[in-house]
């Protein structure tokens, strides 16, 4: 088996990795697992640039194929942001039910037709010739008028999925895998390592 690390410190995204590439012919490891600990400044200007910069950078490191993605949420009325920086809009440190409170108060007033938002994935996939292919992912929805649902994290509460009538919040995490962002970036980077 060939060895591949997925430059995350996430449990969840471990398993959700885990569930998507799981039948592939490699061993799958985790940052930690892999007893890899590097501060990576992610100064890129695209989500592809991050995931790129991180997947990169470990790679070097440890000689063999590694993953790495960056996510954030896109919302059209406020220009997309928070965009890339969705974990560090408003600071690191501020808690997703006042940054959630900001974004429905930014479109108040604003009607259904111009909430427009999506979750972007870009995932990396750097090999040791050097090589870097990368692949994105989307999840197309509304900023919604409260927050709703316990699941998920984030921004999960306000992005609202019209056809389902639900928040991604209000999914299982099975489903919410199926149909996210994150899941279709899996998918498609998945092609690149078969
Ligand atoms: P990162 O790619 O793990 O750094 O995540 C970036 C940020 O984007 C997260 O901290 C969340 O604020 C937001 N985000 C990314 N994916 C999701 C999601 O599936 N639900 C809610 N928020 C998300």
């Amino acid at each position: 088996m060939k060895k591949l690390i997925f430059a995350t410190g996430n449990e969840n995204k471990m398993k959700e990795i885990r569930m998507i590439l799981g039948d592939l012919d490699y061993d799958i490891f985790s940052m930690k697992e892999a007893g890899i600990d590097v501060d990576i400044v992610e100064d890129g200007t695209t989500f592809e640039e991050n995931a790129a910069i991180k997947a990169t950078t470990i790679s070097k490191i440890a000689n063999c194929v590694v993953l790495a993605d960056d996510s954030g949420l896109e919302v059209d009325y406020m220009d997309k942001q928070p965009g890339i920086m969705s974990a560090r809009w408003m600071g690191e440190d501020t808690s997703y039910r006042i940054k959630n409170a900001k974004i429905i108060e930014n479109l108040e007033g604003v009607p259904d037709e111009q909430r427009t938002a999506r979750f972007v994935c870009a995932i990396a996939a750097a090999f040791p010739d050097g090589r870097v292919v990368t692949k994105r992912g989307t999840i197309e929805g509304i900023i919604g008028y409260e927050e709703r649902g316990e699941n998920g994290f984030g921004y999960d509460p306000i992005f609202f999925l019209p056809e389902y009538g639900k928040t991604t919040a209000e999914l299982s995490p099975e489903e919410k895998n199926k149909i996210s962002h994150r899941g279709r970036a899996l998918e498609m980077i998945k092609e690149e390592l078969l």
